[in-house]
């Protein structure tokens, strides 16, 4: 076959030079660089998904629940008992990761002629969805402390008038969450849609914003993710909680039949774990704490984190610096902030080895 490369291709002009999001998928011996949870799943869960699957298998010849009725109602029991905020089926929305999540959002509430708002630096991926919907990305800084400020992030909301805002609680890759008074001031300045990704939100010290959807059932999405406490990211679940209206928008834009019925059978077999699974994130929030103090002893400046990852410097050339830890076996995240890097917080042995890694890297 003849080598075509991209410029033959009749591609979007707006897409040409862009690079697809990726983090370097490497094998080295420590992993902290995708914010997973470094435990795997326990053996009893592994035992249930395996028969969950199946017993699903047994019924591949038929399409899934187009609507994962179920995987919805069990999704809604876990954010009902993990909240204090009764939700049902109706309340809930699942996709393939909460990437999909925000993509469907963006295709329903973004799109040409429309913009989305985010506070940077934040998850890279909401300018990139936003590209690939045709929604103009409206980038607004933070302090340069990474910290919001809220009254002034609720001023720039009501000039700009952009019909999504995006707000990460707690904020990947900064790591600080916002309280719920203070996103009151961004929900009302908005005009459109506030998606407050809790993406790491089973970390956090902060109550979730579900708490704020019955007063801003019009506005207000909670996006989330199996991908990270839940130790999921390989099942690919992601999930939402909203009002019932915001439910029916999404499925104008959604593909029939998006969720696999293995995916929703794994799943809700996963979910049944719950317990077990999140016993890690007490392990995991304790360690970070143990990170940030020995990251200060080397005379790093850590970012103060509310999730399983921590933002530190300063490097005079984080890239070269990155490049060190690979070369000492411990691959951490480069995010492209000057003088930062970004480190998941692994098991004991594996923080251990990264912050070794830390006493040789360049400064
Ligand atoms: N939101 C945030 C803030 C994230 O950091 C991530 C994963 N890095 C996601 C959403 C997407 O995760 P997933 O698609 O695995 O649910």
């Amino acid at each position: 076959m003849n080598e075509v490369t991209l410029d033959d291709l009749p591609l979007r002009e707006d897409l040409r030079g862009k690079s697809p999001y990726g983090a370097p998928q490497l094998d080295i011996p420590v992993r902290l660089n995708t914010n997973e949870n470094p435990y795997p799943p326990p053996d009893a869960l592994v035992a249930d998904v395996t028969e969950a699957v199946r017993e699903a298998a047994a019924n591949l010849h038929r399409y899934p629940d187009r609507d994962a009725v179920e995987l919805r109602r069990d999704l809604a029991a876990y954010l009902t008992t993990s909240t204090g905020v009764a939700l049902t089926e109706r309340n809930l929305w699942a996709a393939n990761g909460s990437n999909e999540i925000l993509q469907q959002i963006l295709q329903a509430f973004g799109g040409p002629g429309r913009s989305a708002l985010g506070f940077e630096p934040s998850y890279s991926m909401h300018p990139i969805i936003s590209a690939g919907t045709k929604t103009d990305w409206v980038p607004t800084p933070r302090r340069p402390d990474f910290t919001l400020d809220m009254d002034k992030a609720a001023e720039i909301v009501h000039t700009r008038q952009p019909d999504v805002v995006f707000v990460t609680s707690p904020n990947n890759p900064t790591g600080g969450s916002i309280p719920l008074a203070d996103l009151a001031g961004v929900l009302k300045a908005a005009p459109g849609i506030v998606v407050v990704d809790e993406a790491y939100a089973e970390f956090s010290s902060q109550p979730s914003a579900v708490e704020l959807l019955a007063e801003y059932p019009a506005k207000l999405v909670v996006s989330r993710t199996m991908s990270k406490a839940f130790a999921f990211a390989g099942g690919r679940l992601g999930y939402l909680a909203a009002a019932p209206a915001v439910i029916d928008a999404l499925q104008l834009v959604r593909l029939p039949y998006h969720l696999s019925a293995l995916t929703q059978a794994a799943a809700r077999a996963a979910l049944r774990h719950a317990d077990a699974t999140l016993a890690s994130v007490h392990k995991l929030a304790a360690e970070r704490d143990r990170v940030v103090e020995a990251l200060l002893g080397l005379g790093f400046t850590p970012v103060p984190s509310d999730a399983n990852f921590v933002l530190f410097g300063r490097f005079a050339d984080a890239p070269a610096s990155w490049k060190s830890y690979v070369d000492n076996g411990v691959l951490i995240r480069d995010v492209g902030i000057e003088g930062h890097l970004r480190v998941t917080i692994g098991t004991p042995e594996e923080n251990d080895a990264f912050l070794e890694a830390s006493k040789e890297v360049p400064r």
